[in-house]
């Protein structure tokens, strides 16, 4: 079944740019065997852990990130790009190839009761997971740990995480 899902994965070259090898999840999610397969593999990792919430990085995470909230009887937090959500948010900006971007959480979405769960389809350079984190210490939301469902091992963004920190990834590239 691991080879089914990692064989589904549509690798697409150059988008959205040159030399960017896309993993397109998207037949992956329209297999109603898979997409299970994918939540269940993903949630046995933090069964029994005692998250509370899940965040969802914007936009593929969200995807995962609901089933695996609803796998686990946790909430689901949406992290999204700025200007997204309706409420006083908590942002941060971190630095891309070119430029950088900003994302955002709802100051109340996590708090020191919490175990947090932070859950994207992709981790590359892992800058968007880390930031995701700042947000997650700033709010004072203990973390659990990382969700991954592809990681892409040579670009190394493990080690943009907190060292001590469980990360689990299903499929490494
Ligand atoms: P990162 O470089 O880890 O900050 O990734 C930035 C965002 O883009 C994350 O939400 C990833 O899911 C997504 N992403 C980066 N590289 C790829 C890729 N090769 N295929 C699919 N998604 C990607």
């Amino acid at each position: 079944m691991l080879e089914l899902l990692t064989s589904t994965i549509r690798t697409v070259p150059d988008f959205p740019k040159p030399g960017i090898q896309f993993k397109d999840i998207t037949p992956v999610l329209a297999d109603a065997r898979l997409l299970r397969f994918a939540v269940d593999e993903l949630a046995r990792e933090w069964k029994d852990k005692g998250i509370t919430k899940v965040i969802g990085i914007e936009s593929r995470g969200f995807i995962l990130g609901a089933m695996l909230a609803d796998e686990l009887d946790a909430g689901f937090i949406p992290v999204r790009k700025q200007g997204k959500l309706p409420f006083t948010t908590i942002r941060e900006t971190y630095d891309l190839e070119y430029g950088s971007d900003t994302i955002e959480m709802h100051i109340d979405a996590v708090g020191p009761k919490d175990r947090v769960l932070i859950h994207d389809d992709v981790i590359a350079t892992g800058g968007t997971a880390a930031a995701t984190h700042r947000l997650v210490e700033f709010a004072e939301g203990p973390l659990a740990g990382f969700s991954f469902l592809i990681e892409l091992g040579f670009l190394n963004g493990r080690s943009k995480l907190p060292a001590d920190a469980r990360v689990h990834t299903l499929l490494n590239y």
